[in-house]
């Protein structure tokens, strides 16, 4: 699978991504957006080999010719669980939608595979929470044709890649393979005019900033606490 993606992570994003520094909420969704993206896998590639450059020339002569690096550079690409995770691949699995099925880059389709459970929200907004870890809450988000996110803000940062259809905010419109960055200076209100499945990660719970959504703000805080609680177990 591959598109031309117009909006990507940020270079610090993807230089985390190919150090393997990120949590594995995030690391989930960067790695869907590069199976999608040429673009990212080539600056993905470059980063990981100037970080394995680094690496042999900061590793001492001695140990590194006692040590085959070949073999075992082999061994780990030969591992089934890792084996072609960056590659352009045919995608594994499908969601299936009220009227049709996306097809799931295959770091998400693991994320799935364990089933959905569906939850609709005020404003044609369903969600299906997944725990990948303590740090991050992440979840599929499926807009309704028509649907709007009450205007929120974020305390922490929020990424959003667009699977199928596409959805609009102040700033843009985005298709599937965009990845949205939204930081905690950002204020926005998503709207989705034709439906929009995407896969987002929030490093802390947003906030609410307007009318009766703002009732909400307490039971989020509560719910991504419970969430990253229950995944620190
Ligand atoms: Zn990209």
């Amino acid at each position: 699978m591959n598109i031309d993606a117009k909006y990507h992570p940020t270079p610090e994003q993807l230089e985390g991504f190919a150090q393997g520094t990120l949590s594995p909420g995030m690391n989930v969704v960067i790695s869907a957006h590069v199976e999608l993206c040429a673009i990212c896998r080539k600056s993905v590639s470059e980063l990981e080999e100037a970080a394995s450059e680094e690496w042999l020339r900061s590793t001492p002569d001695r140990r590194a010719s006692s040590i085959n690096f070949s073999a075992m550079i082999d061994s780990i690409v030969d591992h089934p669980q890792i084996k072609g995770d960056r590659t352009t691949a045919d995608s594994v699995s499908e969601i299936h939608m009220l009227d049709h099925s996306v097809t799931l880059p295959r770091a998400l389709a693991k994320v799935a595979s364990d089933g959905l459970v569906w939850r609709q929200l005020a404003g044609g907004i369903n969600q299906a929470t997944v725990t990948l870890d303590g740090q991050t809450q992440c979840e599929f988000l499926y807009m309704k044709p028509g649907s709007q996110v009450p205007v929120h803000k974020h305390q922490g940062n929020e990424v959003t890649l667009v699977l199928d259809g596409s959805f609009e905010d102040e700033l843009g419109h985005y298709k599937p393979g965009d990845f949205v960055v939204r930081t905690a200076k950002d204020l926005h209100r998503p709207a989705s005019e034709e439906g929009c499945l995407c896969f987002a990660v929030m490093d802390s719970p947003l906030t609410f900033t307007k009318g009766l959504a703002r009732l909400l703000n307490p039971f989020i805080r509560y719910r991504f606490r419970r969430a990253t609680s229950a995944a620190a177990h």
